[in-house]
């Protein structure tokens, strides 16, 4: 059997600050399969943006294991996680993190650039992502001319422009209005389901995280909830 995506065991994040110790993930035990749409749910400080951030090996846990594609990320190289970040992880932020002067082609452009591709091939497989997000006759804008909801098109068509196996979407719709937010999520799982692209989104907004077909719950750094509405089984591990 092949290895799962992900497999984190005991997976934990501490930080110090001022004498005290703050479990921001607290032993995470998960497994999440390739292809699958996810969403992390939880208030304020829960530790979400702290688990994503294992998840995309942007940190490394203070203790536990978390393994992706069966290797686990502790003994990887500072080269290995980078090249990781680049080819196998696509990150999308609440607040877009467009580059202010460049277009929004450049942007999508930036995002590949590191992968050394050819300039020609470059721009074509940029106006392309841009065409799927819908911006192809916005590609000359920079952000300051887009809405909301086109910037953060910008920032997905960036993310899935080198084919990561993993888009890691970090409160994506926070700073949208609900109409932007919902249609953002249903580009997002549209494409990735076209890509075969894994989605983990996490979210406070318990709505957008109604469209996840799993829902993880996070609660003070520990997940306290699991619901898979593929498994019909009563799921024995939650505590809420
Ligand atoms: P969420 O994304 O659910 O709002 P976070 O993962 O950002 O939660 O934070 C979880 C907890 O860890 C919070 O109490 C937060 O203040 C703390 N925290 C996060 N990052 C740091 C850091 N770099 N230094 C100290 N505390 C942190
Ligand atoms: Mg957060």
């Amino acid at each position: 059997m092949p290895a799962p995506l992900y497999e984190l065991r005991g997976a934990a994040k501490f930080f110090q600050l001022g004498g005290a110790t703050i479990r921001a993930v607290d032993g995470v035990d998960l497994t999440l399969d390739a292809e699958e749409f996810v969403a992390i749910e939880g208030p304020s400080g829960s530790g979400k943006t702290t688990l994503l951030q294992l998840l995309g090996a942007l940190d490394k846990p203070s203790s536990g294991e978390v393994h992706f594609e069966g290797r686990d990320l502790v003994t990887l190289s500072d080269g290995e996680l980078a090249e990781l970040r680049l080819r196998s992880f696509g990150f999308i932020f609440q607040q877009f993190n467009l580059l202010s002067t460049l277009t929004a082609l450049q942007n999508v452009e930036a995002g590949l650039a590191p992968l050394g591709i050819a300039a020609g091939e470059l721009r074509e497989r940029s106006l392309a992502m841009l065409a799927e997000v819908g911006l192809r006759d916005r590609s000359s804008h920079l952000p300051s001319q887009l809405s909301g909801g086109e910037q953060q098109r910008v920032a997905i068509a960036r993310a899935l422009s080198a084919s990561p196996r993993v888009v890691l979407a970090d409160e994506p719709t926070g700073n949208l209005d609900s109409r932007s937010g919902a249609d953002i999520i249903t580009l997002l799982t549209g494409l990735a389901s076209k890509h075969g692209t894994t989605i983990i989104v996490a979210t406070h907004d318990s709505e957008l995280a109604a469209k996840a077909p799993r829902r993880l719950n996070m609660h003070d750094g520990l997940l306290v909830g699991d619901d898979n509405v593929k498994d019909a089984r009563p799921n024995v591990k939650r505590k809420r």
